[in-house]
């Protein structure tokens, strides 16, 4: 089957940013699934599904990413599908704290899989899920930072 690897996020909406750590990602493994995880005590923009859907319409073109979604366990998730690895992306130093805390404690779930950190892209250090919707929500435009069917749905939610 090759190696697998989750890129989990709660992805509302995808941007540029994500897109380019599955991107390249993508390049490093057999196969990737970007889940979005629903068990977060965030309360979302986008349902699961729509963000299910922008990102299926975003990463159409990559043959070896699947989407998906999923409320249980991070780890005990990956191990169902039997995973190698995750993803994440880190922006700034802002991110490590967060990112060192969740890691040691996935490793101490299941130390079988690893977590893989993959440095921003330089031109998406400051790109957030959040900072896109603040800045549509005054119709500005978000047309650098998402991708063209984030940017509708973004319109239409704010109209
Ligand atoms: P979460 O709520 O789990 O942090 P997000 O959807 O915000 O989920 O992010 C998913 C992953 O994508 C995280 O690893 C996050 O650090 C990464 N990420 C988000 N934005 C960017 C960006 N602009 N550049 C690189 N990585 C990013």
């Amino acid at each position: 089957m090759g190696r697998l690897a989750i890129c989990p996020g709660s992805f509302d909406p995808v941007t540029n940013g994500h897109l380019d750590i599955i991107q390249r990602g993508a390049k490093v493994f057999d196969k990737m699934i970007v889940t979005v995880f629903h068990n977060q005590s965030k309360s979302p923009l986008f349902s699961v599904e729509e963000r299910i859907e922008l990102l299926k319409e975003a990463t159409i073109e990559l043959e070896n990413v699947e989407v998906d979604s999923s409320s249980e366990l991070l780890m005990e998730y990956a191990k169902q599908k039997e995973a190698t690895a995750i993803i994440r992306g880190l922006r700034a130093v802002s991110d490590f704290e967060y990112e060192m805390q969740i890691t040691s404690m996935n490793r101490k779930l299941n130390e079988d899989i690893e977590t893989f950190f993959m440095m921003t892209n330089n031109e998406y250090s400051f790109l957030s899920s959040s900072m896109v919707k603040e800045v549509a929500k005054y119709h500005a435009d978000v047309s650098d930072l998402v991708p063209k069917v984030v940017e509708s749905a973004l319109k239409k939610k704010f109209t």
